[in-house]
């Protein structure tokens, strides 16, 4: 995450970087451009400005040759010449000079001698040489027009005009101070500055006249280049005016040429701001657009690190190359996830729950016995209750589900250094608590009892997981690994026998379950040594009270044990499969039974089948020709299975089902309420009957629950049209809430326990002397 948000930053940074070159680049060519079009315009402008100050000058000669000329026509002048009267000739020189506003004005002789000057300024006529020089270069034609020149300090304008009489006689020369005036003019006329630069006594030029004000002695070091003046940066161009160093300066502020151009400069400069804030707004999304997708990537590669395949990846409907990138990748994830099973197995040994498998647990356990300064350890290992029905009822898938969160439980206690959890075969787990005693393990599995007891809720189903638990440790009970294994083993089926959650392992138990081994064996001669027992216990109308049914239970008289209940071996002879020829000679004695039955009043007689039985293709075959060779009818039997039996083989057993249904046999389920069928699954099977489970039936006198549960059964049974059988009836409030509930039989220590054969008619026969006396059982 942190590389690719750096990413996107560089993205942004690079395309910015590129603008900003490319800008700086235009911006340097324009302002060079600017610069030189700059510097060509007031080039252009100073020397437009040079031509207009000669032009005005040339403009202010022509007037003043012409005051000049009036003066050299005029009577009382000539008069004066003629006279040759200096005080005339000088008043005159005045009067004119003062009308035509020369400073200036002399009588230059045709010997170009000065005979008679006037001099306003005052300063001039020191310098008459210069004078008498004047009129003669102007008489040789040279500047006829007018000619500057500099007198006493200060640049004058002079004119000079031939008297004739008719013979040239001399010349009268005019000066013009050139001045604040003129340059006043110059600026109004061409926008440009000027100063006047005449050289002084010590040599130095000082400003005679300027428009720059205050900032004129600025001027006089100026070139033709830049100066700054007055603080401002200003291009000059010098003219001369005169011999002698005198010349004007025009000038022209820079700024003020540049100013159109730096309003382009701005207006690029704000284009480019704008462009860099779009720019960098267009790029930043542009590269999110490409990041986040790669962040997404990044963090899916993560997750498949972990093991996570389920998670499909984003981004895969784009149609660009991100889009390609992240359908590539998750077809990646699709096929990893494939092949993840395999790939944990290799690394763990279970592909389902990634746990260890039942070798690596044993090698584990043994390393931890042989690891040096290992003074102890146990082993917890546990079976769930009737998970196979899970399987059988929701698929394999959600057994699948199940188990890893199952696993995930389990594991969730392993909180130890070294503790390891694994998954040994189906349905049975494993954890390792190395420095743990059996009692410490024991506080671990009822941890695990407790946490079991929260129901795990997948795709809104509620699954109650049970399991028992087995515990040994080393070294009280075992010496090495297979051992502890094995103890852990005989402890956890001891405690699923008990229905104890959790039991430690006790030497005590492996000697049960050797006597149990025993028993089997003998369990296999009991038939050829004819030990086994019919016993029935009666089934009542719990509308009438009639005795109308027994249920056949077996018995074994064993010849040392005495007589042994059936839950001490049938579960063994259904482990064993030996129960498939106990049901035939249950059945057989029955038969056997029946026409005496019959002849008591029964209507039938109730059968128990096991899983075995009904996986039997042959069942009905078998039971066929028993009731053939007795010549009894099937519909004298209830064959009873209990719900497990039904889904520990569904298809099989409701072929066998649907085979013994059509034989004629009426069918009940036994046990109803205990198991995970539903009355929609049992609906599909041929049954007639139910029998509500007697744990409800002895319950629901005290517990709401059952009654409630009792209640809804025999509703729902017959809204299926089944009669209903309650079991476990052991007193008469109960037999009197039944008859309450419409329940169609009862059975139970409160009518009857099982009776041996031989006793069952004299029962039946008091049954009926206590029926007529009473005309009801319910008081
Ligand atoms: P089950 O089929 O549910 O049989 C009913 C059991 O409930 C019988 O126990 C019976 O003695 C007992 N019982 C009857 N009324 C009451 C009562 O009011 N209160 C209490 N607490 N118990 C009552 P039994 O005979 O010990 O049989 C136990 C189980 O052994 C049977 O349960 C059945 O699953 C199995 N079993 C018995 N005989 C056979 C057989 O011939 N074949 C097969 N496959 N299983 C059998
Ligand atoms: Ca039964
Ligand atoms: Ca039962």
């Amino acid at each position: 995450m942190f590389t690719t948000r750096r990413l996107s930053t560089r993205i942004v940074g690079l395309f910015l970087g590129l603008l900003l070159l490319v800008q700086a680049a235009g911006f340097g060519a324009i302002r060079a451009s600017i610069e030189s079009s700059a510097r060509q315009t007031l080039a252009a402008e100073l020397q437009v400005g040079e031509r207009v100050w000669r032009r005005l000058l040339e403009q202010r000669a022509e007037s003043l040759v012409q005051g000049a000329t009036l003066l050299a026509a005029d009577y009382g002048f000539r008069s004066a010449l003629g006279s040759g009267d200096t005080e005339t000739l000088n008043s005159a020189l005045e009067n004119h000079a003062e009308r035509i506003g020369a400073t200036i004005s002399a009588w230059v002789d045709a010997g170009l001698a000065v005979r008679a000057v006037h001099d306003a300024s005052g300063g001039a006529a020191a310098d008459l040489k210069a004078l008498g020089r004047l009129a003669g270069e102007m008489a040789r034609g040279k500047g006829g027009g007018g000619r500057i020149a500099n007198i006493g300090g200060q640049p004058y304008q002079f004119v000079g005009v031939p008297v004739k009489a008719p013979l040239l006689i001399g010349w009268v020369v005019m000066g013009f101070p050139v001045g604040q005036e003129i340059v006043d003019d110059m600026r109004a006329l061409s926008g440009l500055h000027v100063a006047l630069l005449v050289p002084a006594a010590d040599g130095r030029p000082r400003a005679s006249a300027s428009t720059l004000g205050a900032a004129a002695t600025d001027a006089l070091t100026a070139r033709d280049e830049r100066a700054l003046i007055g603080g401002q940066e200003m291009v000059a161009r010098r003219v001369p005016l005169a011999d002698g160093g005198a010349a004007a300066l025009l000038l022209r502020p820079v700024a003020e040429a540049v100013a159109p151009f730096r309003q382009l400069q701005q207006l690029m400069l704000a284009i480019t701001l704008v462009g860099v804030a779009v720019f960098a707004v267009g790029s930043w999304f542009t590269a999110r657009h490409v990041t986040t997708p790669l962040r997404s990537l990044v963090d899916a590669s993560v997750q498949l690190g972990r093991g996570d395949y389920d998670q499909p990846l984003a981004h895969t409907e784009r149609r660009d190359e991100i889009g390609d990138l992240a359908k590539a990748f998750d077809q990646m994830r699709v096929n990893i996830a494939a092949h993840a099973g395999e790939i944990r197995q290799l690394a763990y040994g279970d592909r389902l729950t990634g746990l260890p498998n039942r070798a690596r647990f044993r090698d584990a356990v043994q390393q931890a016995i042989d690891a040096p300064g290992s003074a102890l350890l146990s082993v917890v290992m546990l079976d769930l209750d009737r998970f196979k029905h899970v399987n059988d009822v929701l698929g394999y898938h959600f057994g699948d589900r199940v188990l890893k969160a199952v696993a995930e439980r389990i594991a969730g206690q392993a909180v130890r250094e070294g503790d390891l959890v694994a998954r040994l075969s189906g349905d049975e787990f494993a954890l390792l608590l190395p420095g743990t005693d059996g009692a410490g393990a024991l506080a671990v599995a009822q941890r695990l009892v407790t946490t079991f007891e929260l129901p795990l809720l997948l795709d809104d189903q509620m699954i109650d997981v049970s399991a028992g638990f087995g515990i040994a440790s080393w070294p009280a009970h075992a010496g090495d690994a297979d051992a502890l294994l094995s103890r852990a083993e005989v402890a956890m089926y001891a405690a699923k026998r008990k229905t104890a959650s959790a039991l430690v392992y006790d030497p005590a138990i492996d000697a049960g379950s050797a006597q149990t081994l025993s028993l089997l064996s003998e369990l296999r001669r009991a038939l050829e040594r004819d030990e086994l027992r019919l016993h029935l216990q009666p089934k009542i109308s719990v509308g009438s009270g009639a005795l109308i049914g027994a249920e056949a239970l077996v018995r074994w008289q064993h010849p040392q044990r005495g007589m042994v209940p059936p839950m001490e071996f049938i579960p063994f002879a259904e482990q064993t499969g030996f129960v498939r020829q106990l049901t035939l000679w249950m059945f057989e004695a029955t038969t056997r039974a029946w026409p005496a039955l019959r002849s008591l009043g029964l209507a039938r007689v109730s059968v128990n089948l096991s899983t075995r039985d009904l996986i039997d293709g042959d069942l009905p075959a078998k039971l066929d020709t028993i009731l053939q060779r007795h010549g009894v009818p099937a519909s004298a039997f209830c064959l009873e299975i209990t719900e497990s039996a039904i889904m520990d083989e569904p298809q099989r057993a409701e072929a066998t089902l649907n085979a013994l249904s059509s034989a004629g046999f009426k069918l009940s389920i036994d046990d109803f309420g205990t198991g995970y069928s539903s009355l929609a699954y049992l609906k599909r099977l041929p049954v007639d009957e139910l029998k509500i489970d007697k744990s409800f039936v002895m319950g629901m006198a005290r517990e709401a629950d059952d009654a409630k549960i009792v209640r809804s059964t025999i509703d729902l049974a017959h809204n299926l049209g089944l009669s209903v059988v309650a079991e476990g009836v052991e007193n008469g409030p109960i037999l009197e809430q039944l008859a309450a509930l419409d329940c169609d039989e009862a059975q139970g220590y409160h009518i009857a326990r099982p009776l041996p054969a031989a006793e069952f008619a004299a029962f039946a026969r008091r049954w009926r002397e206590r029926d007529a006396s009473t005309a009801a059982v319910l008081h």
